[in-house]
């Protein structure tokens, strides 16, 4: 039986996608070879690519501004240090916002480059809510926020003006929610919560902004390099290419962006009501700034931990977890997830009540 998949990503994709990279394994185009076994050169592949670079302009609404996509290596983390390698100037500085453990580690990397900035922080209230009027230095080369964070189930409901170029870490929330993409300078997001299996890091990113540092770059790490080769700079991660690909052509057919928004917020409410209506349960965000994506929550009595915990599992859940710094549990809702599996946790929460 299929589970109730809320795990914090890797994650749950659609299942035409499984269905679909399955047969491409096989037999893909009815080429008599696997995906796993083409050429990155070759005809076939080289249209998966172009096409997949097109659809994410097309969905972020992005065509025609400027804009170039890459799909990387290295996870969302090598963007951690790629960024300020590309964007921070010799003897300059860079602006980052301190949401969550993923942006303290970007603000990490940084530090190596030099001089970095941080905005404001909520790490001294474990960062149960996104900060606000902060003000961003007019001279920083850039300023860095994370638009979702997984593990604290924080997500920015609003983006500051800045007169400096505006890079998003939106691993855990891209293609979920409508935005102005083209207030974005840079864009980075790991695949494997929206858009595909683990092994492919998107970046979107507005060319102007590029190389402008002083800095020399290893070619590997040099955006300029990737964009100049479209994204075929060396071998690039064919097959989690192909299937994001796959699922970026999924929710195009579904509606995009918008659609998928209106039933993530259909989820989004199910779950939050019932966490502010059970009395077992409450939630650990400041309710502003709670995520769409990762919600997270906590019993307030202990006690009954192993009573819901055997239930939900016997519900056919999986992955419900909470992260070791924040404890309890965190239901991820990314794009694929169906409003049914979120009833099937409500009805869980209700069972839970009802039994004490
Ligand atoms: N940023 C965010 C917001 C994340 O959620 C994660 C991983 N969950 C990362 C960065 C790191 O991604 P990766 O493991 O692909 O390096």
């Amino acid at each position: 039986m299929k589970k109730h998949n809320y795990s914090a990503g890797p994650c749950i994709l659609p299942q035409e996608v499984f269905e679909k990279s399955a047969q491409a394994i096989l037999d893909f185009n009815n080429s008599g070879l696997s995906i796993l076994e083409i050429s990155h050169r070759s005809k076939d592949f080289v249209a998966v690519m172009d096409e997949a670079r097109a659809l994410v302009l097309e969905l972020l609404g992005l065509e025609g501004k400027g804009y170039e996509v890459l799909f990387l290596g290295g996870g969302a983390s090598m963007q951690f240090l790629m960024v300020p390698y590309n964007l921070m100037k010799v003897d300059g500085k860079a602006a980052y916002l301190d949401t969550g453990t993923w942006a303290s580690s970007a603000i990490k990397e940084a530090k190596l480059f030099g001089e970095t900035v941080v905005v404001a922080s909520s790490k001294s209230e474990n960062y149960n809510h996104i900060p606000k009027g902060y003000s961003v230095p007019a001279d920083a080369d850039y300023f860095h926020c994370t638009s979702n964070n997984t593990i604290f189930g924080t997500q920015m409901k609003s983006f500051p003006e800045v007169n400096v170029p505006l890079v998003c870490d939106m691993s855990s929330d891209i293609f979920s929610r409508v935005l102005d993409f083209s207030k974005f300078d840079l864009i980075y997001a790991g695949a494997q919560k929206n858009m595909g299996p683990a092994g492919a890091t998107l970046v979107v990113v507005k060319t102007e902004i590029l190389g402008k540092t002083g800095r020399t770059i290893p070619s590997m790490l040099d955006y300029q390099q990737h964009v100049s080769k479209e994204s075929m700079y060396n071998t690039p991660p064919v097959f989690p290419v192909y299937a994001s690909l796959l699922t970026l052509q999924w929710l195009k057919k579904l509606g995009g962006i918008a659609a998928i928004e209106k039933i993530n917020e259909a989820k989004a409410n199910l779950l939050y009501n019932e966490i502010d209506r059970n009395p077992l349960f409450k939630g650990t965000a400041a309710k502003d700034d709670r995520s769409n994506m990762n919600v997270t929550f906590l019993l307030n009595d202990e006690a009954h931990q192993e009573k819901f915990d055997s239930m939900w599992k016997a519900a056919g859940i999986s992955g419900l977890a909470g992260h070791r710094s924040v404890g309890g549990y965190r239901a991820s809702m990314y794009n694929a997830l169906p409003i049914e599996s979120v009833q099937v946790l409500v009805d869980v929460m209700k069972e839970l009540e009802n039994k004490i």
